[in-house]
């Protein structure tokens, strides 16, 4: 049994606010700080180039990974921090699609968030050998697993509906048919119980920003299966995923199994702030934190459509087929959303039309999720959004 109330107040929140935008940003845990202080004085300040030993800095990458590896089902040893998701993505893609030179095709869907297809667009472009990026619409990808298909890269839960795909049926799919997955766990670490392991996904990433409460800019991670990690090949073959990085050869050879997956200098700073965000995630199981996660969206959903009916719900009302956010379509979707925001309530706007709600159960309860509903209904029954204040948009949404 986890202790939700003991993990609520672990994180800082400012008063007023219920947020909503966890599946963006994480909030602080009320440890970080001080870790970071101390990282800086203690570390950084007295050991200076020594901490890379004497405060383990360098062993870091793969320690966050292990805990990291556990809360979505991947074996320990086989998940390493470091970079960007975006970086990771192309790693990802990169590795896998050299596993299968006689084809062409990267199969992705029209749900997955437009930097991994980017990422995917630019790989191509580089290597330069007529790969193709074919992208379905969600519900057909797995009719469109084909003898074609050497890499199927698909972000697990859809960053605008929440739509979830089963991981383990498409992996058997993609495999049958002779094709690597690569799963995009963004929405997914933190959020939903995902078992990697048990679905013999080939490679995995994510990032430690979103759900996993690892502050701005927090490291990606990478997972490669136990049974690739010492044959697949790192396209961004970078001086710490030497085999011996300090032997400072002219010429690479890759690193043992997942420490390959490593490019330079990992963020220790950063890391600094997510080790005390997993201090809280040893606090639960993904399967705690799912069920929960259940309770809340589906009070969400209840409360909102009953005093809402303007708005449309576009997240899949099977929890079994969603992750951890609900979202609903609305035309002024990014005006509501900005009065709901000067009223407390924090969730965003996703282009064209879509007023998207993450739940978070370490930090939010059903008490949140009552009072949120509330004020939403108050903004969306008075019109409170139709105000020239909450029509211009920022940069970020
Ligand atoms: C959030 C997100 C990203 C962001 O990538 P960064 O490199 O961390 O900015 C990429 N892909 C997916 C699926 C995401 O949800």
């Amino acid at each position: 049994m986890t202790d939700f109330a003991a993990t609520k107040a672990l994180f800082q929140m400012p008063d007023g606010v219920i947020y909503l935008d966890g599946n963006s940003l994480g909030p602080l845990p009320k440890a970080a700080p001080a870790r970071m202080d101390a990282a800086m004085r203690d570390e950084w300040g007295e050991l200076l180039i020594t901490g890379w030993n004497k405060a383990g800095w360098m062993a870091q990458p793969a320690k966050l990974g292990d805990r990291i590896a556990r809360l979505i089902g991947a074996e320990a040893g086989h998940v390493v921090l470091g970079d960007t998701l975006s970086i990771k993505v192309y790693q990802a893609l990169a590795s896998a699609l050299e596993m299968v030179p006689d084809r062409r095709v990267i199969l992705s869907d029209s749900g997955n968030f437009p930097s991994d297809l980017y990422m995917a667009e630019g790989l191509i472009k580089t290597l330069g050998k007529g790969h193709e990026l074919r992208v379905v619409a969600p519900e057909e990808v797995e009719a469109n697993i084909t003898d074609e298909v050497a890499v199927l890269m698909i972000t697990e839960v859809d960053y605008r509906t929440g739509r979830l795909h089963d991981m383990a049926r498409l992996t058997r799919k993609a495999q049958e048919a002779g094709a690597i997955t690569v799963w995009d766990l963004a929405h997914t670490a933190g959020a939903t119980a995902v078992d990697v392991s048990g679905a013999g996904a080939d490679f995995a990433v994510g990032c430690t920003y979103k759900y996993l409460n690892g502050g701005p800019g927090a490291p990606a991670f990478i997972y490669v299966a136990p049974r690739h990690a010492d044959a697949a090949r790192p396209a961004l073959s970078g001086w710490l995923g030497h085999e011996a990085p300090f032997a400072f050869e002219t010429s690479y050879r890759a690193g043992p199994g997942i420490e390959r997956m490593r490019v330079g200098t990992p963020p220790v700073l950063a890391m600094a702030a997510l080790e005390t965000a997993l201090d809280i995630w040893d606090m639960t199981t993904m399967d705690a934190v799912r069920a929960r996660s259940i309770q809340l969206t589906e009070l969400f959903i209840d409360r909102v459509e009953a005093a809402c009916p303007m708005l449309e719900l576009a997240s899949p009302r099977d929890p079994a087929m969603r992750g951890s956010q609900v979202s609903f379509r609305f035309a002024d979707g990014y005006a509501a959303i900005q009065a709901l925001i000067a009223r407390g309530v924090i969730g965003d706007f996703r282009a064209p039309d879509i007023m998207r709600f993450g739940f978070t159960p370490l930090y939010l309860d059903h008490a949140d999720v009552e009072a949120a509903a509330a004020i939403i209904a108050e903004v969306m029954q008075k019109r409170l959004w139709d105000a020239p204040e909450y029509k211009t948009r920022a940069r970020v949404t």
